[in-house]
Order: structure tokens, then sequence, then C-alpha cells
């Protein structure tokens, strides 16, 4: 069946962005007679008269200020906007988070149509916009391009009733479509912690039939729907895709733009998710390169959730970032380790096993797995760990290639330089993995078969090294 769009608007501050959210909910939201408007609950529907269709037609607006909750689900791969508005005051132009919006959208594919706002300014000067947006690569229907536009004032509504004609158009193309049979599936918009009610979540709906009593699942939180409400802040049994609606039953508080899934049986979410592994059960909790990151694994949400919290807030030196990759409940898979594999992280257990395919596949790529059913036991290997990670920091790094043998007291090792340099004579520290086996001392460093007294970043060299451990190829080599 046919699903309303669901739209964000996205733009430079100040150039309108809510001044235009508040004019559409004031002009459209079809049942004023309750209480007026009600409190923003993230997102909210209207029901516009379509000039092509002659019928009434739903949307959904998110109206989380800004672009910075839609970025950062779009980082997290959740497909919670079908379309965007573009807002560009014509008092202003294309400016830095116009542009940035811009490359949000394109690198997303996400279709936005452009709303030249303010034009019942006196300094407003369309045509500008217009030449700016060009050279900011997004060429506008009449100019050469096929992006829609219509020059509005968020003020007045002038031209507002146009620009929901050009997203409904727009979203008919997109062929938007939901299966009310389905297992209920959304995203989460806004959760927070209510005294009276509990945890008080909403959500947006993309897929199937929402109902009280239905079980309902995040990747990382469960529970079950207690009260089910719409927009308005009305009760309701049940709705359908694109509504957003209030939540009330979750166990504990549900990330920002997780996925979530709901049913009436539990293995129907279960069936549905195990499909889907890489959407739903791992959701990505950061991004880019930190220096420590991790994968959390735990036996229920519950202590999940507790592990999550106590990992964010160890105390760490501030120049070393840590990084939750991943969150999930059940057992470490091959899955998880291939995770680490691509992330460098360390996988960390609470009351969880790892299969067979899991420890085979560590043990094979030398992904460290941190498993306990004691909070603190895993506290503390972390903490171990950040302190090599600190150690590391100011000093080189040999990584070992090959050990040839021994001469005397010391093993005649081979190795490349990953870090800063490593001197001759120098003390090492041994590491293994993520763990600090011990350490030794350079008696001759060589490179390309030379003394050396010093060997940088990017060179091989091989060295005569004492120590007590026996290195093996793989471990590394840390000079303080
Ligand atoms: P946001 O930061 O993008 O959400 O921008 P706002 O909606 O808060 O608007 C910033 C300022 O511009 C406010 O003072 C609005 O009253 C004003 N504004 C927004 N839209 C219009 C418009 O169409 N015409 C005029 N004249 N002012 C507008």
């Amino acid at each position: 069946m046919k699903r309303p769009p669901v739209i964000v608007v996205v733009g430079h501050v100040d150039h309108g962005k809510t001044t235009l959210l508040d004019y559409i909910r004031k002009a459209n939201v079809a049942s004023r007679e309750v209480g007026g408007i009600t409190q923003s609950i993230g997102a909210y529907e209207v029901v516009h008269p379509s000039t092509s269709s002659g019928n009434n037609e739903r949307m959904t607006f998110i109206d989380t200020p800004g672009h910075e909750a839609f970025s950062k689900m779009r980082r997290r791969g959740a497909n919670i906007a079908d379309l965007a508005i573009l807002v560009v005051a014509a008092t202003d132009g294309v400016q830095q988070q116009t542009k940035e919006a811009i490359k949000m959208l394109q690198e997303t594919e996400t279709p936005f149509v452009v709303a030249i706002n303010k034009i019942d300014s006196a300094g407003a000067d369309e045509q500008k916009v217009k030449n700016e947006l060009m050279q900011a690569q997004v060429f506008l229907e009449g100019f050469g391009g096929n992006t829609s536009w219509q020059a509005i004032s968020a003020k007045t509504g002038k031209g507002v009733s146009e620009l929901l004609d050009l997203l409904l158009l727009a979203a008919d193309l997109e062929e938007l479509t939901y299966d009310p049979a389905a297992v209920a599936s959304g995203y989460v918009l806004e959760g927070k912690r209510d005294g009276k009610k509990g945890i008080v979540a909403t959500v947006i709906l993309k897929d199937g039939t929402l109902k009280v009593g239905d079980m309902i699942q995040t990747g990382t939180v469960s529970g079950k729907i207690k009260i089910l409400e719409n927009f308005l802040g009305e009760r309701v049994d049940e709705l359908t895709p694109s509504s957003p609606a209030r939540v009330l039953g979750f166990e504990a508080l549900p990330t920002v733009g997780a996925e979530f899934h709901a049913a009436k049986a539990l293995e129907a979410i279960m069936r549905v998710i195990a499909k889907a592994p890489e959407r739903v059960v791992k959701q990505r909790l950061a991004e880019g390169e930190a220096e420590l990151n991790l994968i959390l694994k735990a036996d229920v949400s519950g202590s999940l959730e507790a592990l999550s919290g106590i990992m964010k807030s160890l105390p760490h030196p501030p120049e070393l970032r840590v990084a939750v990759i991943s969150e999930s409940v059940g057992d470490i898979t091959d899955g998880d380790v291939k995770d680490a594999i691509g992330h460098h992280a360390t996988i960390i257990g609470f009351r969880t096993q790892a299969t067979k395919a899991a420890e085979e596949l560590a043990r094979a790529q030398r992904i460290d797995i941190v498993q306990s059913e004691i909070v603190y036991d895993l506290v503390k290997a972390i903490e171990e760990r950040l302190k090599i990670k600190a150690r590391e920091k100011s000093l080189g790094i040999l990584e070992i290639l090959a050990v040839f043998g021994r001469k005397g007291k010391a093993q005649i090792i081979g190795g490349k330089v990953t870090e800063g340099e490593i001197k001759n004579n120098a003390e090492l520290e041994v590491t293994r993995g993520e763990v600090l086996l011990g350490s030794g001392k350079i008696i001759n460093l060589q490179h390309q078969r030379v003394d050396a007294p010093v060997v940088v970043a990017g060179k091989e060299c091989g060295l005569l090294f004492d120590a007590e451990i026996e290195v093996k190829v793989g471990d590394r080599l840390v000079m303080r």
C-alpha cells in the first residue's frame, strides 16, 4: 500500500527551518480541536489537498531542529526521511551549512526540493540564490537541472502550499509503499525518561502496523507497547506508516536513530532480525577512527545497557579516543569478529559465550576478545589496554615480520617500524594483540644489513633482541 513520505527540513541556521515547520503544522494539522497544537514530539503529520491528484494526502514532517539528528541517523544508515526540503534564505544565499546539507543529501541520495525562503523580505535576491545553488552543484528546474524549487515566505505562508505539492510529486516518484501485515518497523526519533510514565520514545513507523500490546525491539533494548499515542498525544490502538508514534513500554532508553521492529510475538521479530543482522543487531554507535574501538556484547539488554554506560565513561587519557563501534545482545559470533577485524576492535563479552567459529576466527586474526561474568574484570582489562595504548602514543613501534633464531641469549628478528622510530640499545615492550607480555632490549639494530643507530617508520630492520619472552611473528615491540 502507498505510504506517505517522511520529510526532513535542512539548511543554514536562521534561514527559516523552524518558521517553515511551524507554518506547515499550523496550516495543515487536521485535528485542531484537540487542544490546538500539542507539544511537539519531534515529528508531526499533515494532510494536504494535492492539486495534482485532488486527494487529501498525508505527509510526515520531522521537526527536530537542524539537520544534526538527521545526519547522525543517516550516518548510522537509518533511512528515516524519504525526502528533504533544503531551505535557503533569499536574503542570505548559500552558506556553510547549506553546503554541508547539500553534501549530505547528495551522499545519502536523499531526494530534495529547494525552498527559497524569505521572499517577503526587502533584501531578498532570488536570482543570487539560484546562481549560488548552481555553483554548489544544485541544478534547478528551468535552469538546466531537475531539482524542483519554490520561492516561499515561511512567515506569510506564500508559496508553501505549492512547496507541499512539489513534495508530493517527489514522493510519487519514490513509489513509497508498506505492507500492513508485515512485522512493524521504523526508527527511533527520540527517547526520554519520564518520571511518571517511564521510558517514552517517539518512533516513526515505516512498515507494518504498530499495535498496543506488541512486543517491540531495537538492537539493544526491548519492551512491550503499553500505551500507543499519535503525534497529537491521543491514545490509539494502532498506527500505520508513516505515522509518528509515541511508545510507552520500552524497558530501557533506545538509541536515537535505532531501527525498531514490533510484532505480537517475539519470534516473528526475531525471524526478521535474523534475516537482517547487519542492519538491526549491529547499530553503529560511534564513527571514525579511535585508538581503542570496542564491540560490546551482553546476555540481555539490561546488562548491555549497563556495560555500555560503564565503557563509555571509563576514565582514559585525553589523547586517547575510545569508541564503541557496536553493541548488541547475544553470543559473540564470527560476524562480530569480522566487524572487529574491520575496525581493529576489541570485543567485550559480558555474560556471553563466543561461538566456535568466532573463537577460531579471532585466534587466526589475532582479535582480542575479553569475556567475563564480572564487570569489574572487564573494566580492568580495558584499563590495561588503555595503558598500553597510552604508552604506544609517543613512541616507536616495530612490527615483527620474521623470527630467524637465536644468537646467544638474544633472538634474531626481522621487522618493520610502523610508527615513530626505533633506537639501538632501547628497552622495548613486547605486546601481542592488546596484551603486554614483558620487555627486552635491543643489542644490535641493522637497516639493510648495516648497523644503524635508529630506524624510522616505514623502514624494515633486523635486530638482536634480548628478552625473556619468546617473541613471535605479529608481535609488536614498543619503545617508550
Ligand atoms: P532556523 O534557524 O533555520 O530554524 O530559522 P528560524 O525559523 O528560527 O528563522 C530565523 C529568523 O528568520 C526568525 O527571526 C524568523 O522570524 C525569520 N524568518 C523565517 N522565515 C522568514 C520569512 O519567510 N520571511 C521573513 N521576513 N523572515 C523569516
